[in-house]
């Protein structure tokens, strides 16, 4: 019984993804791990199955059988679907998780900004396989050296000329960076606007003036590719320019961005969650049957007290970010919500990979050990999508109505 039992929904999806995770994900976890490889035949089978979250341009149907209502005002199940699922995905693995479903960082802002003309161009860019028979994935290239958080000093510009825009920068740490078969970057089309001259657009990977760059080694979330991606004066249409049309009602800017993010951080909240519940998973595992100094490992109070919080931290953390993904799909502003969610669910996996790793001792140090992966995979949850610290100035705005400088 869990806070998805009411639902058969939501149970539903969840069970599915969870039977993925155990025979498809887990086996193979470990090698994309080393290998530092995406799982190219996996993300071809999610893409069959609707796992890949392009699905929120292409409309929800295929994943759950349900079609959601049209009416924009109903409330949605999406937020709480990819909260439940996500949590599956990346208790199988956080990196696969993200390989699967990174190219939904550049579907959300289509989602939510694209005219129909747009959309379309993404569907085609991204549809068949590439030149190596892989699946086509997406990347949304926002950060650059020096402007992650503080986007306001984005140095990547957009130049109009005629009835195009012409792009000159170079982006940093982005997911499928490299292999990217269409990118939705963001670039300052208007310095004396500050953040609203920044706009976002689409652009096919065979657009001249696109280099893909240097691959990033890292600490975790291996099997998801990180990389540069530069622009040397590349020239996109103006129609490809988000925010364009009536239809959305959003302006196209980076404010529209921010809202988007109210939906996807209690996903990556739920990431966390998955997370930290593998590491738990395994310890509990162990202790059910292990012994310590010849006494069962159950015996010791230290260790049940451990596991007691961890289980705490792990519900509480759900919980958060379930509400905010509930309050997202009945359209309900939950901006302190969706960071609370977020950070909390990166503490957690944090704080329970690192005590997992201290109760099993030398055997978690070893390479290959999975809690010595979910340790490593954990820290990237407090970098990416607004790292820990950004997450508390917006919950202490929200709280105080302040800025902390
Ligand atoms: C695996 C991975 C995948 C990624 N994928 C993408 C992607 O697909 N697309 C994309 O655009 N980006 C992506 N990123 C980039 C990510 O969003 C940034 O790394 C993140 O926003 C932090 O930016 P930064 O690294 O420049 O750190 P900085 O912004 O330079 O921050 C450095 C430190 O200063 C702190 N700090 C900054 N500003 C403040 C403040 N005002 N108050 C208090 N503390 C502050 C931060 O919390 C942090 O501790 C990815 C990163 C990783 C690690």
């Amino acid at each position: 019984m869990d806070i998805f039992h009411d639902s058969p929904l939501f149970s539903g999806v969840r069970q599915m993804l969870n039977g993925f995770a155990t025979k498809m994900v887990r086996p193979i976890a470990i090698k994309h791990d080393q290998e530092e490889s995406m799982p190219w035949e996996l993300m071809k089978l999610a893409s069959a199955l609707g796992l890949t979250q392009t699905s929120i341009v292409d409309g929800r149907k295929k994943l759950t059988g349900v079609e959601e209502d049209p009416d924009p005002k109903k409330p949605k199940s999406q937020a709480r679907l990819a909260v439940a699922g996500s949590e599956e995905l990346a208790w199988g693995c956080a990196g696969i998780c993200l390989a699967i479903g990174g190219s939904g960082l550049a579907a959300s802002p289509i989602a939510r900004m694209g005219t129909e003309e747009q959309k379309q161009e993404f569907r085609k860019l991204l549809s068949g396989n590439d030149d190596k028979g892989h699946i086509k994935v997406a990347a949304m290239a926002l950060s650059e050296p020096g402007t992650g958080s503080d986007i306001s000093g984005m140095k990547t510009i957009a130049r109009q000329d005629g009835d195009h825009w012409v792009i000159r920068g170079s982006k940093q740490w982005i997911t499928n960076g490299q292999s990217a078969a269409v990118y939705v970057v963001w670039a300052q089309t208007d310095e004396a606007a500050g953040r609203a001259g920044v706009r976002g657009f689409i652009i096919g990977r065979d657009t001249p003036g696109l280099v893909p760059g240097r691959k990033e080694t890292k600490l975790g979330i291996r099997a998801s590719e990180t990389a540069q991606v530069h622009f040397e004066d590349c020239r996109v249409h103006k129609d490809m320019m988000l925010g364009i049309g009536a239809e959305s009602g959003a302006a196209g800017g980076l404010a529209d961005t921010k809202k988007m993010l109210d939906s996807t951080r209690p996903v990556v909240g739920a990431q966390g969650v998955g997370i930290a519940r593998a590491a738990y998973e395994f310890l509990l595992d162990r202790v059910r049957g292990g012994t310590l100094h010849g006494t069962p490992m159950a015996s010791h109070q230290h260790i049940m007290f451990e596991l007691a919080e961890m289980q705490m931290e792990i519900t509480a953390s759900r919980m958060l970010s379930h509400r905010a993904a509930w309050l997202a799909d009945h359209h309900l502003e939950n901006v302190a919500e969706a960071s609370m969610s977020k950070a909390h669910g990166a503490r957690t996996a944090q704080w329970v990979t690192t005590r997992a790793m201290v109760l099993l001792g030398e055997e978690a140090l070893e390479p290959g050990h999975p809690v010595e992966k979910w340790y490593r995979d954990a820290k990237i949850y407090d970098i990416f999508e607004g790292t820990g610290q950004i997450q508390r100035r917006i919950i202490a705005k929200q709280m105080t109505g302040q800025n902390p400088t």
